[in-house]
């Protein structure tokens, strides 16, 4: 056994340099020296926040997110709001011209589709 001149460490006696920092018993420093990831006293690499590999952002471009897409959404979103102020009308029109297929299918089928329509395009825009 023979301690290390440079970090005291006990370094058995097969090995002619320092197994912690590559210092030669004669205190000379190996200049090609690199510290084993697994030796017991090397730095744990996971719990340094550098070291670890960054989360990777998905990249988002192209044409669905552009400005034109951001327009185009609010086009329909302003759409589909019209379309149901518009299924509401019919359904009202519907129901005053007797129309029952019209009153309770159609007008508030629209309705739903339209509110829907409304509903993907203001949760896309927010994406
Ligand atoms: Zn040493």
């Amino acid at each position: 056994m023979w301690k290390c001149p440079s970090c005291k460490e006990l370094i058995q006696d097969g090995f002619d340099e320092c197994w912690n920092c590559g210092t030669h018993a004669d205190g000379t420093q190996n200049p090609s020296f690199s510290r084993d990831p697994d030796a017991p006293n090397a730095p744990d690499q996971s719990k340094d926040p550098i070291a670890r590999p960054s989360v990777t952002i998905p990249v988002r471009n192209g044409i669905a997110y552009s400005l034109f897409a951001d327009f185009a959404l609010l086009i329909g979103q302003g759409c589909a709001m019209i379309g149901c102020v518009c299924a509401i009308i019919y359904g009202v029109l519907c129901m005053r011209a007797d129309d029952l297929i019209g009153f309770i299918l159609l007008a508030p089928l629209s309705f739903c589709l339209a509110l829907a329509n409304f509903v993907v395009f203001s949760r896309v825009r927010r994406l």
